[in-house]
């Protein structure tokens, strides 16, 4: 698809879930200067304008209404190399696995322990995306791009950004008001590997001094263990985020639950396992309506073939119900709904 929008576009294909979605319109951004003719074309029609990248964290509708820009700009460069870091640019559409090792690759380390997330650069700041033990905020500079209400230009500094747990500014105060067309992360030296994280620590247990290599295979070969792959069972990945609840809260749990998984937090704070809570309410493998709860890993919902986003959504809010009734304990979603 060019950069000039297209009605009626299925996007089936365009989501990790495979859900069945028309958008009234949707045009790939191969270029951001293509962006503020794009924006003309929406307001000249009155149409709300969205942004999709890989599609692995939204739950999408049937029928989209207004423009869809599905970022598919590419470019990665180098800006710094110092002795006591590494500053990146890379463009929003460039998919975020093969970036992570590319820059591996390169000997730019310290990505490796979020290898294998699905998606695309520009989104990654949107949920501040985090795996064994690190989280994407620690590594970004600035996040550059459009205002969409008023076409202009910004760039945000990290702490503009507001990163926390799966969460950012882009989801809340800017949330669908701002297109990432690019990202720049710094890379601190010396590489100070991230191992600490019990799973990765087991998968290390053989390895006395790893470093980027070896956590770099590590998180890749648990990730293929643990999760389903989208391409063989459509999914996005955890359905919920891992609940934080107060110090109190958790010793009423864990009186009542002594198994129950959690990691402490810096902040005196507890964060559950949202899969747990899942598991222990009885969900794991629960299908209905070509839906369901993987067999193997109670955070992922999964579209075994014919599911809609009702189905899915529906069987999501049972299940916070009956963790909230058993638990006392809100479940919130990860996957944007559009
Ligand atoms: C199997 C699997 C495993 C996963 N594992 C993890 C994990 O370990 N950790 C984790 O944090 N996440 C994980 N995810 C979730 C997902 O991969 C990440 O959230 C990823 O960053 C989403 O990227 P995307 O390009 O697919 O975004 P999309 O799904 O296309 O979009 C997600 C949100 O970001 C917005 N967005 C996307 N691109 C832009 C842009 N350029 N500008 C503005 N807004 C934009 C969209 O509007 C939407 O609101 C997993 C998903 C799957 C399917």
């Amino acid at each position: 698809m060019s950069a000039t929008p297209e009605a009626g576009v299925d996007l089936r294909g365009s989501n990790t879930l495979r859900l069945p979605c028309i958008a009234e319109w949707c045009a790939d951004v191969q270029d951001a200067a293509d962006i503020p003719r794009l924006l003309a074309f929406a307001r000249e029609r009155g149409l709300r304008v969205r942004v999709l990248g890989g599609g692995s964290n939204v739950l999408l509708p049937e029928s989209l209404p207004g423009l869809l820009l599905r970022m598919r700009n590419t470019g990665i460069e180098l800006l710094e190399d110092s002795a006591s870091r590494r500053v990146l640019r890379a463009a929003a559409g460039e998919p975020w696995h093969p970036f992570v090792l590319h820059c591996h690759a390169q000997g730019w380390h310290g990505l490796e322990n979020l290898a294998l997330i699905p998606g695309t650069v520009g989104a990654a700041p949107i949920q501040n995306i985090g795996a064994y033990g690190v989280e994407l905020d620690r590594f970004v500079l600035e996040v550059r791009g459009i205002d969409l209400q008023s076409g202009s230009p910004r760039v945000l500094g990290a702490a503009e950004c507001a990163f926390s747990y799966r969460d950012s500014i882009f989801k809340g105060a800017l949330a669908g008001g701002f297109l990432v067309t690019e990202v720049l992360f710094v890379l601190p030296r010396p590489v100070v590997p991230c191992t600490g994280y019990a799973a990765l620590a087991a998968e290390l247990a053989q390895c006395p001094e790893p470093g980027p290599a070896e956590v770099l295979a590590a998180v890749m070969a648990i990730r293929r263990r643990r999760l389903p792959d989208p391409a063989l069972l459509p999914n996005a990945g955890s359905f919920f985020k891992n609940p934080v609840v107060t110090a109190e809260v958790f010793g009423q749990l864990l009186r009542a639950e002594p198994g129950i998984v959690h990691w402490l937090q810096a902040d005196g704070r507890v964060k559950l396992a949202a899969a747990w809570l899942v598991e222990r309410c009885g969900w794991k493998g629960h299908r209905e309506r070509g839906v369901g709860v993987h067999d193997a890993q109670a955070l992922v919902l999964v579209n075994h073939g014919g599911g809609t986003v009702a189905a899915l959504t529906d069987l999501a809010a049972r299940i916070r119900q009956s963790v909230r009734e058993r638990f006392g304990v809100l479940l919130e979603l990860e996957p944007v709904p559009f």
